[in-house]
């Protein structure tokens, strides 16, 4: 997974928690090189904090969804700022946490953003089953 959070210590934290939870973890601190880690290979999720220099992490978000990419996001947002939380979510966020945050709830929010994803997958592949027999069905009548 991809972690992108421009406070080091922050960025720390989250890599140490989700590797000893048996994730792989790339790490980058600004929204430029985030694009360019997403535009490079695949991720299960990614956890993007909203407050980036240069580059915030609503527009990361945006570019990403605006080139098909459909990974789930996890947006790190500061307690306050409730507007950004709404932002995050119209910017196609599956989920988020507000700063400063337990460990534990950043950990079961991106098991549960993975588990959804290969439950979507799964339900993909069950209604291409189901199309093909349909035809096969409507071809053999
Ligand atoms: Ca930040």
């Amino acid at each position: 997974m991809l972690v992108v959070e421009d406070n080091d210590e922050v960025r720390a934290l989250l890599r140490q928690a989700l590797r000893s939870a048996g994730f792989e973890v790339d790490e980058v601190s600004n929204g430029e090189d985030a694009l360019q880690r997403i535009a490079d290979r695949l991720y299960d999720a990614v956890i993007l904090d909203i407050g980036l220099p240069v580059m915030d992490g609503v527009s990361v978000l945006e570019n990403w969804r605006r080139d098909g990419r459909k990974m789930p996001v996890l947006i790190l947002t500061a307690r306050d700022r409730w507007s950004d939380q709404v932002a995050g979510f119209d910017a196609g966020a599956d989920d988020y946490v507000a700063k400063p945050f337990h460990m534990e709830e950043v950990l079961a929010k991106v098991r549960i953003q993975i588990q959804l994803q290969v439950h979507k997958r799964q339900l993909k592949q069950q209604v291409l089953e189901l199309r093909q027999a349909k035809e096969a069905a409507e071809e053999a009548r």
